[in-house]
C-alpha cells in the first residue's frame, strides 16, 4: 500500500480524519506469521491465525498453535488506526 507516496503535507486536503502519525506504525502487518508459547508443547510454536469474526472496525483473529492447535490469543486488526492506546 504505497499509494500515499509523496503525502508529506500533515493536515492536508488528501488526509481526511485523524491526525498524520509517524510513518512507523505500519511495522505490526508484517507480523502475521510469529511464535507463541503453547502450554501444550511447552515451547515456542509458530502460530495459525484464524478470522473469528468480522467487527464493525476491524477484524478479530486467533491464534491457533500450529502443532496441536490450541488457542494462544486473540488479536484484533483494525482498518482505521485508531488514536487512542487501548490496553
Ligand atoms: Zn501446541
Amino acid at each position: 500500500m504505497r499509494s500515499r507516496a509523496g503525502t508529506s503535507r500533515p493536515g492536508g486536503p488528501g488526509s481526511p480524519g485523524g491526525p498524520p502519525g509517524p510513518p512507523g506504525r505500519s511495522q505490526f502487518e508484517g507480523l502475521a506469521a510469529r511464535a507463541l508459547h503453547c502450554p501444550r508443547c511447552n515451547a515456542a510454536m509458530p502460530v495459525r491465525e484464524r478470522l473469528l469474526l468480522v467487527l464493525p472496525d476491524g477484524e478479530l483473529h486467533e491464534y491457533l498453535c500450529a502443532r496441536c492447535l490450541t488457542s494462544l490469543g486473540t488479536r484484533t486488526t483494525r482498518d482505521v488506526p485508531d488514536p487512542r492506546v487501548v490496553p
